[in-house]
């Protein structure tokens, strides 16, 4: 069924905001999504009546404290549909891509061996890689994309070696919109042995995201880009492949026994996935999450993806009308996920973004993390990005275009 994003808008309190004096139109879900009052008051009621550490008192506050994240990671598997418990929480995207790279990759990649990647990815998936090929002296290659904002798969094929050991892409475009084609990706990953890291960061928020389908070995997300809060993230490991994995972060809550009569200490690790969670974690943080989680399966991943494909459509054929206006990325709703993101002729994306925020509109201006990217798009001045979400309306992106067109007229632009 569709979503009704006018029922969905109630939700939001801060979908009341005025900013400059306009209600605010918020499209810089790609950064950070806002949040439901099911969320706010979820985390409001842990601390109230449920705050304590976990693990480690007898007492009943702890007890039940202790259950919360149990039941928590079984809810966040759902959205990649992962029944296998094979999900650790970490605090985002970024480090989930870091602890793969700092336990997997320095263990599993050795010298000479390679690392494949893509021109579109966000920084927080070629850093990471940047320092394992630095410390491992591997290779790190990086395949093409069109410039419509296509990966070239035929280079991706001829780049990816029997050395390859881990192809990581993105799965969609923080900046294109781009749904990379994870099956055809999988394949050619699999054809070597290597081992494939996915991206989920702008997928698993907006649309249905199996994670056996698409045969990812790692997945990652951040909570706080689909309703949850801010420092609780998500990282998928397959079964197989955690047993290949050695702890990085060591600490409380990670082992079963610690013995130091020895000159060196040993240790006996507690089972997965406590053994990759080092410390006190996120519990507010997996409880919000959860019911994030809760309140997008109630809306439905296939309703919020059909949405923001309308959504998407409509930005599309006003921004392709307006002279002056460049827009990246696939031509076609079907193929991108919400994200518009474009450029104006002559002005600075800066100037766009502060003239839109005039009238509460919110988007995003600079390099969204890509650099590499924006070489490609030959856009070093960085692009404005509008990016939707559920509670985002056709409303607000006619006005967003009415105001984008206001502009142009006033600098007589083409
Ligand atoms: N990857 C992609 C594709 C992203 O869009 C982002 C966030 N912009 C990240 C990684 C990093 O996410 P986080 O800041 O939540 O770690």
């Amino acid at each position: 069924m569709a979503l009704n994003p006018y029922e969905i808008r109630k939700d939001f309190p801060i979908l009341n905001r005025r900013i400059n004096g306009y209600p605010l139109v918020y499209f810089d879900n790609a950064a950070t999504s806002q949040r439901p009052i099911q969320v706010i008051e979820t985390i409001k009621k842990f601390y109230e009546n449920f705050n304590a550490n976990i693990h480690r008192g007898m007492h009943t506050l702890s007890q039940e404290a202790s259950d919360m994240p149990v039941a928590h990671r079984d809810k966040v598997e759902n959205p990649i549909n992962d029944q296998e418990e094979e999900v650790i929480f970490v605090r985002n995207t970024t480090e989930a891509i870091n602890f793969v790279a700092c336990t997997w990759a320095l263990e599993n990649i050795d010298k000479g061996e390679e690392i494949v990647i893509t021109r579109m990815e966000h920084h927080s998936n070629i850093l990471p890689w940047r320092i394992v090929s630095r410390i491992k002296k591997a290779k790190l290659k990086v395949a093409n994309i069109s410039p419509t904002g296509i990966l070239d798969y035929k280079n991706l094929y001829e780049l990816v070696t029997e050395k390859t050991k881990l192809v990581a892409v993105v799965h969609v475009s923080n900046v294109l919109g781009t749904i990379n084609d994870l099956g055809k990706i999988a394949k050619i990953a699999r054809e070597v042995g290597a081992r494939l890291l996915v991206d989920g960061a702008q997928s698993v928020p907006h649309m249905p995201v199996d994670v056996k389908k698409i045969g990812a070995d790692f997945l990652a997300f951040s909570g706080h880009k689909m309703l949850g809060p801010t420092g609780i993230g998500v990282l998928f490991i397959k079964k197989e492949v955690e047993e290949e994995i050695e702890p990085f972060f060591g600490g409380g809550g990670t082992i079963s026994d610690v013995d130091c009569r020895e000159k060196r200490c040993s240790v006996e690790w507690a089972p997965i996935p406590l053994r990759f969670e080092a410390g006190t974690p996120n519990i507010a943080g997996a409880i919000g999450l959860a019911a994030a989680v809760d309140y997008l399966e109630k809306a439905s991943m296939e309703a919020v993806r059909s949405h923001e494909e309308k959504l998407t459509k409509v930005a599309l054929e006003e921004l392709e009308n307006i002279k002056g206006v460049t827009v990246y990325g696939p031509k076609d709703a079907e193929n991108r996920a919400g994200i518009v993101t474009f450029n104006v002729e002559s002005l600075h994306p800066h100037e766009v973004a502060s003239f839109l925020d005039q009238y509460g509109i919110a988007v995003r201006s600079g390099h969204h993390c890509a650099l590499p990217l924006h070489r490609v798009l030959g856009a070093l001045d960085g692009t404005v990005r509008a990016s939707f979400y559920l509670y985002n309306t056709v409303e607000e992106v006619e006005f967003f275009a009415e105001k984008l067109k206001e502009l142009i007229s006033k600098f007589s632009i083409s």
